[in-house]
């Protein structure tokens, strides 16, 4: 079924958003990265950090539901994916950095220990590893969007990065 690269390519941008492995995306999906990332890093759901990020998992949803769940089922099927999101979402990587940004900033925040603004090759390996993505190309990812002086990764960076990651040209 899935034949090319591009196919295969965005096969796996739908696998990073449906976090359980059940076939569709819904806001579940999102609640679970949510979870995972409190327990990495020590949160709790109640404490100031855990508020922002469900609220900004909750407007992530939204906005991704806004762009891509063209029945209103409150679910993303992988044709509405296929379909909708990845033309729509490829045509303008700012509306998804935007519906992103709340998320992240959140992520950001929670996984930054020093609180100075940027993440260190180790925290962005800790998010991307609960996200699901491998150890190895998780730190690979990470080393590239490093800055080469400090060494860490900026939030402003990130949001770039997970945009074009999600909106792949085709
Ligand atoms: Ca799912
Ligand atoms: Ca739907
Ligand atoms: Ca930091």
């Amino acid at each position: 079924m899935v034949s090319t690269d591009y196919e295969r390519r965005i096969a796996a941008r739908f696998a990073g958003f449906d976090q359980d492995g059940n076939g569709h995306i819904d806001r579940e999906d999102f609640n679970a990265a949510v979870r995972a990332l409190l327990t990495e890093f020590g949160a709790t759901a109640r404490c100031d950090k855990g508020q922002a990020l469900y609220a900004g998992a909750e407007a992530f949803w939204q906005g991704m539901a806004g762009i891509a769940d063209r029945d209103g089922d409150q679910r993303i099927t992988r044709e509405e994916f296929l379909g909708g999101a990845v033309k729509r979402l490829r045509d303008n990587p700012e509306r998804f950095a935007e519906i992103a940004r709340p998320f992240l900033h959140a992520v950001r925040d929670l996984a930054d220990a020093d609180a100075d603004g940027a993440l260190t090759v180790a925290e962005t390996v800790r998010v991307l590893r609960v996200l699901g993505v491998p150890e190895e190309a998780g730190r690979a990812a990470a080393e590239s969007l490093a800055d080469p002086v400090s060494g860490t990764v900026a939030e402003s960076v990130a949001v770039r990065a997970f945009a074009d990651y999600f909106t792949v040209p085709e």
